[in-house]
């Protein structure tokens, strides 16, 4: 849905609630109605057209929107038209900053990011092996990430690019992950501190006058903070130009709520220019009861303000059908435009009939 429809749909219901409230509570509301499903298909061991086939099948008998779908264009070049034949929107689901393993990048150990202690992340991988980020303000690691967006955006009856990954390193875990890291971060730690390369640090410098590493605590410079935010906005910005114009939607699945995304991985995701957005409200990652799912929801819905939809990500690990029918009803109770939950795999026949329901 483009901006303009989605603000006046937003008006209609607006609307509809101040002339007839009674509509909206004693019988299905349009904001129900409209609710959407959808699902990360990952792409498996390089799955065949069949097995794509009986997945999206089955998606779409549960009434699901949409997949984000994983793999290259190769893998897209199969998932996407059939998607499409069934009726569901497809997204290319690609990771942005964290790029593990990636040979083109690889080739210029200088594009990855540097820690304050001085170490780049492809060396030293902060907290797992799979970590090796990129610093996003060089313009040759954002023209390369541009390029392969736009490469991606091209795959034809593509409806649109979902990243992931499109922040910093976690200069601070959640904190229902401190325990499984032996850590306890309630400051910011140099090692998971990015990032200090000199293309980073000079640029800072040249706009505000100082180095942040001469700052006796860099983690209490507002400027500092605000710079890293930015570079992140603006390169987010970039690719929402450049896959806009290809007439594609771009959307990102990004920390919980602006405030803990902005304080634990520097994404200020509510002033990036999406089409939508996929807050991963993974309550027990942030130690917090199911309840987060719908305060969650709602501080993400609040700073939108009714500019784009949001659907709550639900990670299903772990979780009941109970926990699935309590998760669907705090997003729903809290207003947001459907749910997409991580991933296809987690789907049990308990759950799925728990989602036939809705
Ligand atoms: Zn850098």
């Amino acid at each position: 849905m483009k901006k303009r429809q989605f603000i006046k749909n937003m008006g209609l219901v607006t609307g509809a609630a101040m002339i007839a409230p009674s509509v909206l509570t004693s019988c299905s509301s349009p904001e129900v109605d409209s609710f959407k499903l959808w699902a990360w298909v990952g792409n498996g061991a390089n799955k065949t057209k069949d097995e794509w086939e009986a997945q999206f099948n089955r998606l779409k008998s549960l009434g699901f929107h949409g997949v984000l779908a994983g793999g290259g264009k190769e893998a897209l070049n199969i998932s996407v038209p059939l998607a499409n034949s069934l009726g569901l929107e497809i997204h290319s689901w690609q990771w942005v900053m964290n790029r593990p393993g990636n040979e083109e990048a690889q080739a210029h150990p200088e594009w990855y990011a540097v820690s304050r202690e001085g170490n780049s992340s492809l060396d030293v991988n902060p907290y797992v092996g799979y970590y090796q980020w990129l610093c996003p303000s060089k313009p040759e690691v954002q023209d390369w990430i541009v390029k392969g967006m736009k490469n991606i955006a091209s795959v034809e009856g593509l409806s649109g690019v979902q990243l992931d990954y499109v922040r910093y390193c976690d200069v601070i875990l959640p904190r229902g992950l401190w325990e499984k890291y032996d850590l306890v971060q309630d400051h910011e730690m140099p090692q998971f501190d990015f990032c200090y390369c000199n293309t980073c640090r000079s640029k800072f410098k040249s706009e505000s006058g100082y180095d942040p590493l001469e700052l006796e605590d860099p983690s209490q410079d507002e400027a500092w903070r605000q710079f890293r935010y930015d570079s992140i906005t603006n390169l987010v910005n970039r690719i929402a130009d450049e896959v806009h114009a290809m007439d594609r939607q771009l959307s990102a699945s990004v920390f919980a709520t602006p405030k803990l995304a902005r304080k634990l991985v520097r994404q200020a995701w509510d002033e990036w220019n999406l089409d939508f957005v996929f807050p991963m409200i993974y309550y027990q990652f942030y130690d917090e009861s199911i309840e987060f799912v719908k305060s969650g929801t709602q501080e993400g819905l609040d700073a939108l303000n009714g500019t784009k939809p949001l659907y709550t990500a639900q990670y299903l690990h772990d979780k009941t059908p109970q926990d699935v029918r309590e998760m669907v009803k705090l997003t729903k109770e809290a207003g947001a435009q459907g749910l997409a939950f991580y991933d296809y795999g987690l789907i049990t026949p308990e759950i799925e009939q728990v989602l036939a329901e809705i």
